[in-house]
């Protein structure tokens, strides 16, 4: 399956992808891409600013409008234009890398979220094991101390029935 050739195009703050069609994105002149809601505004000078370098920069919505300055750093074959390959390998490369960074970063955080998970699943799995034990002990508590109230009520009855009506041998002693 051939990737499209503008697959690395994404916000570098948020990460949405030109591919996604969800925002607007710029190329600002700090050779950043920003989409629309992560460009900071600034109201007092009424200018862009990078949300990355924290300067006022100049913005280029991304698209076929665009002047051919801008647009040959998208390009897909950047060796075909001889005098500006560099520039154009430089530009993708960094925004190649930027992507691959947040990817692995991501897997490794994936990662760590699986091994706590399979410790918390191992946790629970003790948990468990105790809760049931504990089940097993309150069982047999509760029949112990059922044969006990038994045995104390038998043995209360008796001892009423020797020591009272009817005359009993202890009373008279
Ligand atoms: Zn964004
Ligand atoms: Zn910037």
């Amino acid at each position: 399956m051939a990737s499209n050739p503008l697959s690395w195009v994404h916000c570098n703050r948020c990460f949405t992808f030109l591919l996604q069609k969800t925002q607007k994105l710029y190329l600002l002149s700090c050779q950043h891409i920003i989409c629309e809601p992560c460009i900071e505004q600034d109201e007092v000078s009424n200018s862009s600013r990078c949300p990355l370098c924290k300067i006022d920069v100049k913005s280029q919505l991304l698209g076929g409008q665009m002047p051919e300055s801008c647009k040959i750093l998208f390009h897909n074959k950047p060796l075909s234009d001889k005098k500006n390959w560099m520039n154009i390998i430089q530009f993708q490369v960094k925004h190649r890398k930027h992507l691959s960074r947040a990817i692995a970063l991501t897997d490794s955080k994936l990662h760590e979220a699986k091994a706590k998970l399979a410790d918390l699943k191992s946790d629970l799995r003790v948990v468990i094991k105790k809760r049931d034990e504990y089940k097993k002990k309150r069982i047999a508590l509760e029949k112990h101390l059922q044969r006990f109230k038994e045995e104390h009520r038998k043995r209360n009855e008796s001892s009423f029935a020797e020591s009272g009506y009817g005359g009993s041998v202890l009373s008279r002693h």
